[in-house]
């Protein structure tokens, strides 16, 4: 039961000192769902659904929560572990997103070396009292040499080790990893996705890639697409290619309606190959479109054309 002190909107960290970063905000359904599976976590846990950012809350609030000094209910926030975890200077958290690997890269060695190097540290308990976790941020890029090494990984005793997948979708992870994980669905953010907006330039992308027309007058056109429907237009791709992934997989395209599953049904169409070529590209643009000096009507022209089978 939440104590009294619950509310419904987002649960966010209490910055104890200003200059501290806070614990990411996580929806309090999400915290209660890492809460129940904390009385006995499971080695490894998949978090998919949801956009990146819920998904590395969550991540962190697990992390937060089998760690946290004052044992309570939720992370405090405010504890020495708390803060540090936040900072993502915890020694028992280590975090494998894309600066691990460009460290890694910049070292001369290669991801799969840089993975090696963890396993004897696995092979220890963690240093305080809670358990290790171990972050993959981005597990559906992650090579095939080192998915196979985080399996091999994961087949072994690990004590006090767990360890967490993101993923925009479990389809999207070895199957294998996959059924060795429990796994977490945060909400898809369906609302906003499906914007009559977003939708209607998804579906003037579509039409793009489907005849080659109609799309640069549009943004051409000044004030075309404004940094944030930009990002809807990515983030409502993204769901509907989580959807024909999924669809692809399942073989099972019946009582797939609503939302973005006609966006998903034609996205389907291009094929493993071109659905994994859209991947790449969404993750691209998203990262372009992060940053403020990008122009957005670029952005989006290269999707449009980055995708179109050569
Ligand atoms: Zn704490």
């Amino acid at each position: 039961m939440p104590g009294p002190a619950a509310s419904h909107k987002p649960q966010s960290g209490r910055p104890a000192e200003p200059g501290r970063p806070p614990l990411p905000a996580v929806d309090v359904r999400v915290l209660a769902r890492v809460r129940t599976l904390s009385a006995h976590p499971p080695q490894s846990l998949v978090i998919e659904g949801g956009g990146a950012p819920d998904r590395e809350a969550a991540a962190f609030a697990w992390a937060s929560l089998l760690n946290c000094q004052s044992r309570g209910d939720r992370p405090c926030g405010v504890c020495e572990t708390c803060r540090q975890i936040a900072e993502r200077v915890f020694r028992d958290v280590i975090v494998v997103d894309k600066e691990f690997f460009e460290e890694a890269k910049r070292e001369g060695v290669s991801g799969t070396d840089a993975m090696r190097r963890l396993l004897p540290v696995w092979g220890q308990p963690p240093h305080g009292e809670g358990r290790r976790v171990t972050l993959f941020t981005l597990a559906h890029e992650l090579h095939p040499s080192v998915a196979n090494l985080l399996l091999k990984t994961l087949e072994e005793p690990r004590p006090g080790n767990v360890f967490v997948l993101l993923a925009p979708q479990r389809e999207r992870l070895l199957q294998t990893l996959v059924s060795r994980s429990f796994v977490l669905t945060l909400p898809w953010p369906r609302a906003r996705a499906t914007e009559p907006d977003a939708a209607e330039w998804i579906g003037a992308l579509l039409h793009f890639w489907e005849t080659g027309q109609g799309w640069f007058e549009r943004t051409g056109t000044k004030g075309g697409a404004d940094r944030d429907l930009a990002q809807r237009i990515v983030l409502g791709l993204q769901h509907a290619l989580a959807e024909a992934l999924a669809q692809a997989d399942r073989a099972d395209r019946a009582g797939k309606t609503g939302g973005a599953g006609a966006v998903a049904v034609r996205l389907a169409k291009r094929g493993p190959v071109g659905l994994r070529r859209l991947d790449l590209a969404l993750v691209q643009a998203q990262e372009a479109l992060g940053q403020p000096t990008a122009p957005v009507a670029l952005v989006l022209d290269w999707l449009a054309t980055a995708v179109i089978d050569k």
